[in-house]
């Protein structure tokens, strides 16, 4: 007697795998203000969600609006961003809250600093209702196995809308979003699982494109930036002579820092 044929399930449309699976937990989903998503688009950039979680919590409990923000120091910035990394991006955040504070909020907000295009479409989607598709690294991933070739930005700006269709605006964005990073993962996609396994063309193998590749964090520039920066959070002034020459050199040109003769502070 032969075994019976695995029952396979067929797959459940985009909306309703997102209806039931989506994470719709997470706090900046509630909200519809713009400076917090702003915020949370930023941290969010190359962080885990667990790790930005709290610090989008205590920044924004910090700085609510763009005017506190832009009335604070960098350095005040810089210890309540602690250490989620990258901390360009505080700087910028805080350029851009300047910005706002100065001149109100642009029309085109790629004209923030630290704003790129994937940034300003998701912050519209998400605070104004704007049906913009929004494409970060990991939407590209599910939309590129989907159509089974690597995609030009405009070309996976227009896939968004016809693989994420008839979802739009926050829907779309955030089922493609959870979808990349629950089922479409960069590494083992659970194409079994997966809403969209029926039109996709490769089902997880589509090789990567050419993405960057991090170099190791043990012993870098990167290591010893946030340990000098560590330090000057912790410490009004720390003497130059007990910090990472290099490392303090390369955050002072980057704004991150100030050197005055033999002592180092935030700026
Ligand atoms: S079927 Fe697999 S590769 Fe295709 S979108 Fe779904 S999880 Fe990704």
């Amino acid at each position: 007697m032969t075994a019976p044929a695995p029952q396979v399930r067929p797959p459940v449309p985009l909306a309703r795998w997102y209806a039931a699976h989506g994470r719709h937990h997470l706090p900046w989903r509630a909200t519809r203000d713009r400076w917090a998503l702003l915020v949370a688009e930023v941290m969010l950039h190359q962080t885990q969600v667990s790790r930005v979680r709290p610090v989008w919590e205590a920044f924004l409990a910090r700085f609510p609006t763009p005017r506190d923000a832009a009335d604070a120091t960098l350095g005040d910035v810089l210890r309540v961003w602690g250490r989620l990394g990258y901390p360009l991006r505080a700087r910028r955040l805080w350029l851009a809250a300047r910005r706002i504070a100065a001149c109100g909020w642009p029309a085109d907000l790629t004209e923030l600093p630290g704003v790129g295009r994937y940034t300003a479409a998701a912050v519209a989607v998400q605070a104004d209702g704007s049906d913009l598709p929004a494409v970060d690294v990991n939407i590209r991933r599910v939309l590129e196995r989907v159509c089974g070739r690597h995609l030009g930005g405009r070309e996976a700006e227009r896939e968004m809308r016809r693989v994420g269709a008839p979802l739009r605006g926050r829907d779309r964005l955030w089922a493609l979003m959870d979808l990349g990073a629950l089922v479409c993962r960069s590494r083992r996609p659970a194409c079994d699982e997966c809403p969209l396994r029926r039109r996709c063309r490769s089902r997880g193998a589509l090789p990567p494109g050419p993405g960057r590749r991090r170099a190791p964090y043990a012993g870098s520039l990167r290591q010893r930036r946030g340990q000098v920066l560590a330090r000057l959070r912790s410490e009004r002034r720390v003497a130059v002579a007990e910090l990472d020459p290099g490392a303090l050199d390369s955050l002072v040109s980057d704004g991150l820092a100030v050197r005055t003769g033999a002592l180092a502070r935030l700026p």
